[in-house]
């Protein structure tokens, strides 16, 4: 059996960076809820298990509960013969799948969203247990989960349906563009999201008639798993959809190389080694990937809002997100006032790990997150910056918890300047030009998402037509550009490959394959034609046509 979440540093009181004007701030939250214990049983943990595509006797892996240390379940390894055996499974399946007219297929994902909305809390319970994130934060992947299920499950068809495209010879030629599941999808997800990144990217691979073999990471395969249990409740054939879990570098390969398409989330340096395995099977991928993403306070924005914003920007899944913000780009004149607003509210945050709504903020998920947060942290102090806010690792709240920390004066030479930290810090940087703060943010290889303050929309968008980010958000810190369900997401440079949500996000999953059908006339000499007359009446008829319009 492996350990495979907290390792002997998660509990050590981390080092205390030099400047630490956050002594009295970040509360701890109300507690209330059930206790991870009461919450995560043992029969639940039993049940779950059993939907893990591995061989009895398989080895295991214990994980752990970021709020408490305590343990949390202990899994079955896959191993790649495993994988090798997910995919004969769902292979098998996939094809009485396909065969069902779309909306036989999507009736599944209404039915899920309804379930999941009423089944909410025990959704919220295993995100919690499993990441140590806030309730609120947690429900933030019920309502993306939700959104997805109820935008492919009404919209698929129109997405999916054939077209109609000009033929060869007007009128003889009848020609449609349909679209084919690819069969199987090898998905691999990361933590940090564990009910969203799991199930908002299957839903549309099913609705377009594939099966599924899913990877998430094992720290959070429990709601992979409880998930997956939901939608075969609302309908959907068991073996359509198979969990493997284990090591990245041991399960992720074969779920790659087993797969018809690949849809990966994590990191870029991982993004890099799937897309060259997937690539070398000429199979196809999308990489949703890291990022380090700016906020642009121009001038004329509303100070109140943009701080209220600026703290969920900053800090939801105490910036174990994505697309959260970790450059803060303000304008010179506005920033003063603007940080008192931001830096007031951020050590108001209630932190906190009880499995009910109040904490403002949970804790980090692992020690390597921690451990990166408080090196980034630590190291930008040492060279000169100054702690805003927070600062801190927390032990006294739970083992892997860290205040939402606000630095200034970071420079390029600074870790945190450039790289992406992945937890709950923010630099910020001031700037005099609207010129000069796109510069500023698009300085990064990464390019996912990005926001941007103003009481000039129309202004917002000119400078989010600027930006090389795949989502900007004007007014909003990311969720409404995440939350458009019907739009694509994703990442530009190092930050991906291809888009989740919209046409997009459901294509992704097709081949395209046109089907065009010759009526009443070759399009070759027939009748006697000889091969110059052909050619003759060809060309006239391109000229008709021409005249006519008709191509
Ligand atoms: P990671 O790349 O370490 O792991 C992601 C997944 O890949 C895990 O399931 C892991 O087990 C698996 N994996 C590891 N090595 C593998 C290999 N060699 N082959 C195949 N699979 C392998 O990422 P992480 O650190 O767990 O996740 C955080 C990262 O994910 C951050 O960089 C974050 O920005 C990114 N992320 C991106 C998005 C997005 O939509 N763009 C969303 C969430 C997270």
């Amino acid at each position: 059996m492996t350990d495979t979440t907290l390792d002997s540093e998660n509990g050590a009181a981390p080092r205390r960076p030099d400047h630490d004007t956050a002594r009295d701030g970040n509360p701890a939250a109300p507690g209330g809820g059930r206790t991870v214990a009461e919450a995560v049983t043992a029969d639940l943990v039993a049940r779950l298990a059993r939907g893990v595509t591995a061989a009895p006797g398989a080895a295991t892996a214990r994980t752990r509960a970021p709020l408490t240390g305590e343990v949390l379940a202990e899994l079955p390894l896959s191993t790649p013969d495993d994988v090798e055996d997910a995919y004969r499974r769902a292979r098998a399946a996939q094809p009485a799948w396909a065969a069902l007219p779309v909306r036989r297929r999507t009736a599944v994902l209404l039915r899920f969203h309804d379930l999941l909305l009423a089944r909410q809390d025990e959704a919220l319970d295993l995100v919690q247990a499993e990441t140590g994130k806030a309730r609120i934060h947690a429900f933030e992947e019920v309502l993306a989960v939700a959104g997805a299920a109820r935008h492919y499950g009404r919209a698929a068809a129109g997405y999916l349906r054939d077209r109609r495209r000009g033929g060869a010879i007007p009128v003889l030629t009848h020609t449609v563009e349909a679209r084919r599941p690819k069969g199987v999808v090898g998905q691999i997800s990361p933590w940090n999201y564990p009910l969203e990144l799991f199930a908002g990217d299957a839903l549309p691979a099913l609705a377009a008639g594939n099966a599924v073999v899913t990877k998430p990471d094992t720290q959070t395969a429990l709601t992979a798993l409880w998930a997956r249990e939901l939608i075969v409740e609302a309908g959907l054939p068991a073996d359509l959809w198979q969990i493997v879990v284990g090591d990245g570098p041991v399960v992720g390969p074969a779920v790659v190389d087993g797969a018809d398409y690949v849809s990966f989330t994590g990191s870029t340096r991982t993004g890099r080694d799937v897309a060259q395995r997937a690539a070398a099977r000429l199979v196809g991928a999308s990489l949703e990937l890291g990022g380090k993403n700016a906020m642009l306070v121009l001038a004329d924005a509303d100070l109140d809002r943009a701080a209220e914003g600026a703290v969920r920007a900053c800090f939801s899944s105490a910036g174990q997100l994505c697309i959260s913000i970790e450059r803060l780009l303000v304008h010179r004149s506005v920033a003063d006032a603007f940080l008192e607003r931001f830096t007031a509210r951020v050590r108001a945050m209630r932190l906190g790990g009880g499995l009910a709504y109040g904490a403002d903020m949970g804790s980090l998920v692992s020690g390597r997150q921690l451990e990166t947060t408080t090196r980034h942290v630590a190291e930008a102090v040492e060279k000169g910056a100054t702690v805003l806010a927070g600062g801190r690792a927390r032990p006294d709240l739970g083992p892997l918890f860290h205040e939402p920390t606000v630095l200034d004066g970071v420079e390029e030479s600074m870790a945190v300047c450039t790289e992406e930290t992945f937890g709950p810090v923010v630099s910020v940087y001031r700037f005099d030009t609207e010129d000069e703060a796109v510069e500023r943010a698009n300085a990064t290889p990464y390019g996912l998402n990005s926001s941007v303050w103003t009481r000039d929309t129309r202004r917002g968008r000119a400078v989010a037509a600027r930006l090389r980010t795949g989502t900007v958000n004007v007014n909003e810190a990311y969720a409404a550009a995440y939350g458009s369900s019907g739009a694509p997401m994703g990442g530009m440079g190092d930050s991906g490959l291809g888009r989740r949500h919209g046409a997009e996000g459901i294509l992704r999953y097709t081949e395209a394959q046109t089907v065009a059908t010759q009526r009443l006339l070759p399009i070759a000499p027939s009748l006697g034609m000889d091969d110059e007359r052909f050619a003759a009446l060809l060309t006239r008829s391109l000229r008709a046509m021409k005249a006519l319009r008709l191509r």
